[in-house]
């Protein structure tokens, strides 16, 4: 059935190999005719496709046939001729067993000598596979063993890596232990540092209350200006050397005393107060504002000054005389005399000291008294070189103004006051 289905295919190759398969089952069967036909028809087929292999079958196939067929010598011949190609191709297994089926055929049909050939040529050639065989298998088990021992390198060396890592692990744990460390003292140093701070900001807190009590001590208590004691310290910082430089006005409540009488002391007190706010509304807060006497203040404005001196003696009596002061119902006026000089003195630049300076402004000041009350008088500039000359002139000064080696400023105080005085 096999053969006729390669027979249908039209398939050289299939119905060659179909043919090998059949001759051999008919030698099996020892029908050796029908095994000699279909060898040489595979025979046939292996020629015209030009298959090397079949051939070779085909041939060993005729040559056991014609053992059988009791054409012994020839059929010795065909065969061992077959087997000979196998062998030069290298096929050793398959011409082994060509060898063997033959020595089984030759001992079968009584050629005794030659199966014991073909038995030894068997042998000889199994051994050679055999061997072959060995060597394969040692080769096989020695790359086996060589991948094992490769296995076991890239293990070991796994491991090594594994080592390595755990001691840049370890390095790892050591770095952090160090930055914890580190951290710890930096969070200290800083605790310590917050410490530190607190108690400097106590201290200054002490210092500044200790200002403060001084500030009590250098203070009016009356109006809270700043004392004579105050003013003492407070000039030094603005006589460079000694020598004064600002503006100093001297203010002077204009009959007081009547205040006092009228109204009484409190009254009094109460207007003192009024015009101390009023003064220090004038001016700027780093001005110095003292109560200088019992109803006298004095302003010292720094060289730095930004107004005009005339300007702010004139603002200051304007303060004090634009409404009068409230005590209960009554509404008490209230006017003031201001002198005012401005240091050094123009037009020669003359410095006098602190004490001096005051000096000639309470002159000017007693000026405006004398004019009128309720003005201004300050010195727009003295003929004078020195502190002497100006003492000569400050001694003498309705005379030198009149003579023009003084120049005076006058300024009026608000009218209003003066319709409501008391
Ligand atoms: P003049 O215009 O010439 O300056 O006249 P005056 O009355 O203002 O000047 P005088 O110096 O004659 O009087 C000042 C008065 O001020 C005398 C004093 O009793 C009074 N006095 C001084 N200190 C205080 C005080 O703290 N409170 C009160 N209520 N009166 C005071
Ligand atoms: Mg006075
Ligand atoms: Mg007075």
């Amino acid at each position: 059935m096999a053969l006729d289905y390669a027979r249908q295919t039209g398939s050289p190759t299939m119905l060659a190999l179909a043919l090998g398969n059949a001759a051999d089952s008919q030698l099996r069967k020892g029908d050796f005719q029908k095994a000699r036909a279909l060898s040489e028809e595979a025979l046939a087929m292996a020629l015209a496709t030009e298959d090397l292999n079949s051939e070779t079958l085909a041939r060993l196939n005729i040559g056991m046939a014609k053992i059988g067929l009791k054409l012994i010598e020839e059929g010795k011949r065909e065969a061992i001729a077959a087997i000979g190609v196998d062998e030069a191709q290298g096929q050793l297994a398959q011409a082994a067993d060509g060898w063997l089926e033959l020595a089984k055929q030759l001992e079968r049909f009584g050629d005794l000598p030659g199966a014991v050939l073909a038995y030894h040529h068997y042998r000889g050639l199994s051994d050679r596979v055999l061997r072959d065989g060995s060597r394969k298998a040692v080769l096989e088990t020695q790359a086996r063993f060589d991948n094992e021992i490769q296995a076991k390198q890239i293990e070991a060396l796994n491991q090594n890596n594994q080592l390595k890592a755990e001691q840049v692990r370890t390095g790892d744990l050591r770095l952090k232990l160090w930055a914890a460390l580190g951290a710890c003292v930096v969070l200290s140093g800083i605790l310590m540092a917050l410490a530190y701070q607190r108690i400097r900001k106590t201290n200054q807190a002490l210092a500044l209350s200790n200002a403060a009590l001084k500030s009590q001590g250098e203070r009016d208590p009356l109006t809270g200006l700043a004392n004579r004691r105050h003013f003492q310290s407070a000039i030094k910082r603005l006589a460079d050397q000694g020598k004064f430089m600002g503006s100093v006005f001297l203010i002077d409540i204009d009959h007081f005393k009547r205040i006092n009488d009228g109204f009484g002391h409190a009254a009094g007190d109460m207007v003192l107060v009024e015009l101390a706010a009023r003064l220090r509304a004038v001016v700027r807060d780093e001005d110095l504002v003292v109560r200088w006497g019992g109803e006298e203040f004095l302003i010292v404005v720094d060289g730095r000054q930004v107004a005009p001196a005339a300007l702010l003696a004139q603002r200051l009596l304007d303060s004090i005389a634009q409404s009068p002061v409230h005590y209960g119902e009554v509404k008490i006026a209230v006017t003031a005399s201001i002198g005012f000089a401005n240091f050094p003195l123009a037009p020669h630049g003359v410095a006098l000291t602190w004490e001096r300076a005051i000096g000639l402004v309470d002159v000017v000041m007693y000026m405006a008294k004398a004019h009128g009350r309720n003005r201004a008088f300050g010195i727009a500039s003295m003929d004078a070189k020195d502190a002497a000359e100006v003492q000569f002139l400050a001694d003498r000064l309705e005379v030198a103004w009149r003579d023009g080696r003084v120049s005076l400023q006058a300024l009026q105080g608000s009218l209003k006051a003066e319709e409501g005085g008391a």
